[in-house]
């Protein structure tokens, strides 16, 4: 198991947000579509073990693998749990027996599951129709082959089918998610005239699940939207041209560290690795210990700033394993020990994981699933305003 490896840096949860974050987009949604909790990636780096018990609303939870499923039965988590990913065939049984429901998109997976002997049902089946996004699942003229060879294992029930979009987040024209929104109902017309329909059907993320209604069938797999983070400003903006009221989403994590040392450098002295900061003044350094390895990209050396003492300070030099720098020169009050924000809020100053993601040149997905699991993660309920 990890175990925090450092006192010094560490990760809040607002104890609130998910839940809340949950309800509004279940809200969104008219109110009467599940919500599935896309938890992989350690909750998309906000860290599994805390969020799954900070969202009491969540109908159904969803991961990447069956490790990540076990974990989730591990953590008592007793709800329908979706497993999106690949599940080695050799370990189909373990998923089955921890009755978590399985992503199908492999003819061998079939295979596999037809040479066990399960008790009838046993295995929850989601077949996935690949209508374009050109990654996992079956193309749509599988579809019946891949039902005939399902209706042959006693032990397996078609629990569902489902398919992923794949680029409602970057575009405020969505004529290629219609396209696939179209394929995929011709899939649900093949799987009718089969008889075949199963129970649960499901397409959108947290951008169709906010955008598009038509895509919310029986389940919606809300991810981002629970960490109280946009898709993308596209998807924000396509909220707002459509006339819909865009939910009220709060950011869920705060990413916080403290000085461990400060300094007056001379005017002209070198910086960090590489020597590709050099003062142009006397300066206040202050080094905070954390780095790359605790997934402080190292595209943000001298790009990004921190807050301390709600005042920003711009990172100097290069971000190294463990170390980085940050001129503090015009924050005098600024003592050893004293916390610093690398992301989240301090007094009236905030550092949002898309800031961040500019300055390094990525997506706030990357952002927030990047911070190591290693890290200690704090619950914190937020104090009434006034207090
Ligand atoms: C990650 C993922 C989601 C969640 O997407 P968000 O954009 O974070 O809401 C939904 N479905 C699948 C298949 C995924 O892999």
């Amino acid at each position: 198991m990890l175990w925090p490896m450092n006192s010094l840096v560490w990760v809040e949860l607002d104890a609130e947000a998910p839940d809340h974050n949950l309800r509004q987009l279940k809200a969104g949604a008219g109110g009467r579509v599940p919500i599935c909790a896309v938890v992989k990636a350690n909750a998309y780096g906000h860290g599994v073990d805390p969020m799954v018990h900070l969202m009491p609303s969540a109908d159904w939870f969803a991961v990447n693998s069956l490790e990540e499923g076990l974990r989730l039965r591990a953590l008592r988590v007793r709800k329908p749990i979706l497993l999106l990913g690949h599940v080695p065939l050799g370990s189909l049984h373990e998923a089955i027996r921890a009755d978590l429901a399985l992503t199908l998109y492999n003819r061998e997976s079939l295979q596999a599951l037809s040479r066990l002997e399960l008790p009838p049902g046993a295995a929850r089946i989601h077949l996935k129709v690949d209508t374009g996004a050109g990654r996992q699942g079956i193309r749509p003229e599988e579809i019946e082959d891949f039902v005939l060879e399902l209706r042959r294992i006693p032990g397996a029930f078609l629990e569902g089918v489902s398919s992923h979009f794949a680029n409602i987040e970057d575009t405020l024209a969505h004529e290629y998610a219609e396209e696939q929104l179209e394929r995929f109902n011709r899939a649900l017309e093949t799987l009718a005239e089969m008889d075949s329909t199963p129970p649960i059907v499901h397409t959108a993320s947290t951008a169709a699940g906010i955008l598009f209604p038509e895509t919310h069938f029986s389940l919606i797999r809300a991810g981002i939207g629970l960490y109280g983070l946009w898709p993308s400003r596209e998807t924000y903006l396509s909220t707002l041209l459509s006339g819909r009221h865009p939910p009220n989403l709060k950011p869920v994590l705060s990413w916080k560290t403290r000085l461990v040392q400060i300094k007056t450098l001379a005017e002209g002295s070198y910086v960090g690795y590489g020597c590709t900061y050099k003062t142009t003044r006397p300066t206040r350094v202050g080094v905070l210990p954390v780095g790359y390895s605790d997934g402080y990209d190292r595209a943000l050396g001298n790009t990004a700033y921190v807050l301390v003492h709600g005042r920003r300070a711009p990172v100097i030099g290069r971000i190294c394993m463990n170390l980085c720098m940050i001129d503090i020169t015009d924050i005098p009050q600024a003592r050893l020990e004293d916390e610093v924000v690398l992301l989240g809020a301090s007094g009236t100053e905030r550092i949002t994981a898309e800031t961040l993601a500019g300055w390094a040149g990525t997506i706030n997905y990357e952002i927030v699933s990047r911070i190591s699991p290693l890290l200690e993660r704090r619950v914190v309920t937020p104090r009434p305003p006034g207090l």
